[in-house]
């Protein structure tokens, strides 16, 4: 009996198994994913690495499509080679408009290390490959498609839904948003809603258990230190031990600014929701985290990126100098990238960074990020968004998040317009270590579930009256 009904379950299971991936299937039936994808593929064959950025071959890409769909759509930028695109379908109605946005550039690459070209777009095993897979033309061609697919039903629209791609976001947005905000204030007349990068999701077995979108972010102070000193013979070295003797110290020193944890109330929230889909040890530093904190337990199980959130970080990424072993240069230089908690002062931290360079070297400021406000989720947007998200996975939870990277979004919210980051498209975690790293691809799969759920968000937010999905 006990065999039996083992049987009958395993038979049961490989039904359903059967019946899931038909289901699976069916959800490549969307009348737009062959369409997205084909869109997809051909913007991951264009190559917008930043440095230099070209994206303007990736905006007129973009705007094509729009135009082919009888959406007006204009380049826009003061640098040629540097375009962004935006479209604006227009409402009629005074209702705050909503802002879909999204990078065109992409972080180098390095193609002898990549299994498939990373400006190939291939299609392989599963999975669609190439640089910005995930960040970000992913998202840019879910909210195009969001875009195309009101115009082509006619809907009649609550608010204005304004699709704009940016050039630059990878080196801080200079080029790009923050650009267009100063000198194109009238492109974001009434914007009220920015839907970007910058959520992510926890699946289980494919499936997703916790989509956080992000409210809030650490804010960067990019700087760069600089050693001079007296060239010469190695042989006879100067009593300091010239430039770069000089940047080690000041190194050295700045890696010795202690970063203490603390816990911010946007954290605490974001952990405890998080911390309740998880049955493991991790889930249960996460949940039940509060100040004062157990460092000792919180350094043995929580990873990088989630202690990230509990402190200011500071890491050396780059040092230059020096073009032989037997000889001593005049300069050399390093580059430090700090990211701050919501409510630190960047100001502060300056000094202690200046106060332990001493006199070993000079200090640049390459970036300074303003600090934000946090964006409320006591907002219709976050409803639609957490509805629209839950709906496509029964069973998960919505829970707003603070992200230990930057993106364009603080330029919004530094304006008073609220900002949310999402990650509409599942991402296991060993596929998501692949983002700004060798091999960036995305399930297929997951792309054509996530261009739909896009495209409801923005339909259930600026449809006038109740449409179809
Ligand atoms: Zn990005």
């Amino acid at each position: 009996m006990v065999t039996m009904r083992r049987i009958v379950a395993t038979a049961t299971a490989l039904l359903l198994l059967v019946l899931n991936c038909r289901k699976a299937e069916g959800v490549q039936e969307d009348p737009l994913a062959r369409e997205a994808e084909e869109a997809f593929v051909e913007y991951l064959k264009i190559d917008t690495s930043n440095p230099p950025g070209n994206e303007t071959a990736g905006a007129k890409f973009l705007q094509q499509l729009l135009i082919k769909d009888g959406v007006e759509a204009q380049l826009v930028g003061s640098d040629p080679n540097r375009q962004s695109v935006y479209a604006r379908l227009s409402s009629g109605r005074s209702e705050k408009a909503l802002l879909l946005l999204h990078h065109i550039d992409v972080v180098p690459a390095v193609a002898a290390e990549w299994t498939m070209p990373p400006f190939s777009g291939a299609r392989s095993g599963g999975y669609i490959w190439g640089r910005g897979a995930l960040d970000v033309k992913s998202l840019g061609v879910a909210e195009l498609m969001a875009v195309i697919d009101l115009k082509r039903r006619k809907v009649r629209l609550k608010r204005d839904v304004i699709f704009l791609a940016v050039a630059d976001e990878e080196l801080g947005g200079i080029k790009g948003c923050k650009e267009l905000l100063e000198q194109h204030p009238e492109l974001f007349e009434n914007v009220g809603f920015v839907v970007n990068e910058g959520g992510y999701n926890e699946t289980v077995v494919d499936k997703v258990t916790f989509w956080g979108i992000e409210t809030s972010q650490k804010v960067p102070l990019w700087l760069r230190l600089e050693s001079k000193g007296t060239a010469g013979h190695a042989a006879s070295p100067p009593d300091d031990g010239g430039a770069l003797a000089r940047l080690v110290r000041a190194i050295d020193g700045v890696l010795r600014i202690p970063m203490p944890y603390r816990l911010t109330p946007e954290v605490q929230h974001y952990f405890h929701a998080a911390g309740r889909m998880r049955r493991d040890a991790r889930g249960e530093v996460l949940r039940s985290i509060a100040e004062p904190l157990d460092i000792k337990r919180i350094e043995s199980v929580l990873s990088p990126g989630y202690r990230a959130l509990l402190r200011d970080t500071l890491a050396v990424t780059r040092i230059s100098g020096g073009s032989a072993v037997n000889s001593i240069p005049a300069k050399a230089s390093a580059d430090i990238d700090i990211r701050l908690l919501p409510g630190s002062n960047p100001g502060e931290m300056l000094k202690l960074v200046t106060r332990a360079v001493g006199e070993n070297a000079e200090l640049e400021v390459l970036l300074a990020g303003e600090p934000g406000p946090e964006s409320t989720p006591d907002t219709e947007l976050f409803r639609t968004i957490a509805r629209a998200m839950t709906a496509s996975e029964p069973g998960s939870t919505v829970a707003p998040i603070v992200q230990a990277g930057t993106s364009d979004s603080r330029f919004f919210r530094g304006r008073g317009v609220i900002a949310y980051g999402i990650a509409p498209f599942k991402v296991n975690y060993y596929d998501a270590d692949s983002v700004h790293a060798t091999d960036e691809r995305i399930r297929s799969r997951f792309f054509a579930e996530g261009v739909p759920l896009v495209r409801r968000i923005v339909n259930d937010f600026s449809a006038a009256a109740p449409q179809g999905k």
